[in-house]
């Protein structure tokens, strides 16, 4: 299985340079500086919650979700980096972005995450979090973008694709609109990857091992790549 899954990544790898070269390419015969950024073509990547917010927890574990949601960030930045793209991160540790505040927590660390988007001017941003509901059977991962982004409902369309394509998917879902700081908060393409959810109990086994956060983070990755070629052709 590794073996297929390093050659479907040079596969992979091949599509992404090609899609680069192209918007490079198309930034060039466009005559302004849009080659030389497409050059250094960035990806936020932010990892939802930290410090005192650890998000939802584990049903029977009690893991905490931004735990989780550092460690698939930080798999789908190898991929990433591993094709060529630049990566940055909001944060990069357990904790929290509000730095030494005392009130208003959330509100600091939200406005520190869009600060940290809007420096790095990235070709799009995937937040990755991790879901709760009440009825345990819940489950799947499931992918949201701002209401009227374009853009934004096609890489949330690439990534969910993938999603619904991976062995362990038990059905089918469609991205959907969702109304979210972290989509509204610039006006760069933005996604939020709900991965899963750790009320339902399959789901908190299989995100507790490494092997599945790895296949989550491939998946995004594709779904990036997917994403990446096709602005690119339609720009
Ligand atoms: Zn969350």
């Amino acid at each position: 299985m590794l073996v297929i899954k390093r050659k479907s990544l040079i596969i992979i790898s091949v599509l992404l340079m090609t899609a680069i070269t192209f918007a490079i390419c198309i930034g060039a015969l466009k005559g302004g500086s849009a080659g030389a950024e497409a050059s250094r073509m960035t990806v936020v990547l932010d990892a939802g919650h930290g410090g005192v917010d650890g998000g939802v927890t584990g049903v029977n574990t009690g893991v905490k979700e931004s735990e989780l949601n550092l460690m698939l960030v930080k798999d789908l930045q190898k991929y990433l980096e591993d094709a060529g793209l630049k990566v940055v991160l909001t944060r990069s540790s357990d904790a929290g972005l509000y730095g030494i505040a005392t009130n208003n927590l959330k509100r600091k660390d939200m406005e520190k995450r869009k600060e940290i988007i809007e420096k790095a001017q990235p070709v799009l941003v995937v937040s990755v979090h991790l879901n709760q509901y009440s009825v345990s059977t819940r489950c799947g991962a499931q992918v949201f973008y701002k209401a009227g982004d374009e853009n934004g409902k096609l890489l949330a369309d690439s990534i969910q694709s993938e999603f619904n394509a991976m062995e362990e998917a038990t059905r089918s879902l469609s991205a959907l609109s969702g109304d979210y700081y972290i989509l509204n908060c610039t006006q760069y393409p933005s996604v939020i990857a709900e991965c899963g959810f750790l009320s339902n109990p399959r789901e908190e086994e299989l995100l507790l091992k490494e092997e599945y956060r790895d296949s989550l983070a491939y998946s995004m990755f594709k779904g990036i790549v997917s994403y990446i070629a096709q602005a690119s052709m339609a720009d």
